[in-house]
């Protein structure tokens, strides 16, 4: 098919998201080689970012890893999970259960605390697992869970864990780079994000933050970490003493660069307060027509992803696919929330009114 004749789609998913221009445009400049001088600029500069944009501590280690926010959970899981170690994974949706396979698959003997869908995780329930004895290396939570739209208390599970000697990962796909994120303050060990969510940059590196901690767990494994690709070890070789890893993604370096010195210009507390004013504006609109909020407490709400519950007889797949021919996307729920809920996306340059002023104006459309 030629290249004009792929829609143009408004996306309003719970990601990708709509390419920041600076990274359009970043990533198209000429390609230099991953071992370029030049290149470790740009990469160390990408390094400096993502402490800021993480609050990470200045001995940890941050990185892109090439590849989507997957990779970024995998990799966490595949250095700091040795066979035979107990890992607390919070489950409370498609992510945190996601989370639990890989956390297994690397040899883990794994403990859940869930909630009802379209609950948040209630720390009590973990402060009940931590007590409960056992020597549990690590606790995985997913910070915003997109598959329901709720958000997990993670200050407050941190907080559990702090001094528990067990390292804390914490999903930050759609959080981290849209609303503010305190790694160091927190006590967070190992994060991550995807680019395509809340950066608005082209999908394809993972953003990922290691505290000191985390480093000296690595540090202190029996066994080499067994996804070769992601080794700890193998990052620094490339990312701090510039040896040849592997051959990263130059271009997608770039653009992720552009998008994110973007979001660090126009400030987390700025891009938190956008998605929330786009948000009211969007359940107003909707309201009348029958949506309303799907997660029944306000402070369990995920700002970036906005959980609906559709009206009374609604023909979700219909209109979806009305919308789609208008060049609209918009995402159903998942599994068990299929033909529930629709999710839409508040990350990055999705949260902003443009697009869903023409969201509205095609519902008016089809529904007449
Ligand atoms: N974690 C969360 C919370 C997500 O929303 C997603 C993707 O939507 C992922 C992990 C996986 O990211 P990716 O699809 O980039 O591999």
């Amino acid at each position: 098919m030629p290249l004009d004749a792929y829609p143009e789609h408004i996306l309003l998913t719970p990601g990708p998201t709509p390419i920041h221009p600076r990274a359009m445009h970043a990533m198209t400049r000429p390609m230099l080689g991953h071992m370029d001088p030049e290149v470790f600029a740009l990469n160390r500069e990408i390094q400096d970012d993502l402490r800021v944009m993480y609050g990470a501590e200045p001995e940890g280690f941050t990185a892109l890893l090439a590849g989507t926010g997957s990779l970024g959970m995998e990799a966490g899981f595949a250095n700091l999970v040795e066979e035979g170690d107990e890992v607390l994974v919070c489950a409370n949706g498609s992510f945190g259960r996601r989370m639990a396979e890989m956390a297994a698959r690397y040899g883990a003997r794994v403990r859940l605390v869930t909630a009802p869908l379209g609950e948040a995780i209630r720390p009590e329930d973990v402060a009940a697992q931590l007590a409960h004895g056992g020597d549990i290396r690590m606790v995985a939570v997913v910070h915003g869970e997109t598959s329901t739209g709720v958000l997990n208390p993670v200050p407050e599970i941190a907080e559990l864990v702090r001094g528990t000697g067990a390292l804390l990962t914490v999903d930050a796909v759609t959080t981290a780079g849209m609303e503010p994120f305190h790694m160091a303050e927190w006590g967070v060990d190992y994060a991550y994000t995807g680019a395509q969510k809340c950066l608005s940059a082209p999908p394809g590196v993972a953003p990922v933050a290691i505290s000191e901690r985390a480093l000296a767990r690595y540090a202190a494994r029996r066994t080499p970490t067994p996804l070769w690709y992601c080794d700890f070890e193998g990052l620094r070789d490339y990312w701090t003493r510039h040896t040849y890893h592997h051959t990263v993604p130059v271009n997608l370096h770039f653009a992720f660069h552009a998008a994110l010195q973007a979001a660090l210009e126009e400030g987390m507390e700025a891009r938190q307060r956008r998605v929330q004013q786009v948000g009211e504006a969007i359940v107003s609109a909707l309201k009348p027509l029958g949506f309303s909020p799907y997660v029944r407490r306000p402070e369990d709400r995920l700002p970036t992803v906005l959980a609906l519950r559709l009206p009374e007889g609604f023909d979700d797949a219909g209109v979806r696919q009305a919308l789609r021919k208008r060049e609209i996307s918009v995402t159903g729920g998942l599994g068990p929330t299929a033909g529930v809920i629709w999710r839409l996306g508040l990350m990055g340059e999705a949260a902003r009114p443009g697009p869903y002023r023409a969201l509205m104006t095609a519902l008016e459309d089809i529904l007449g």
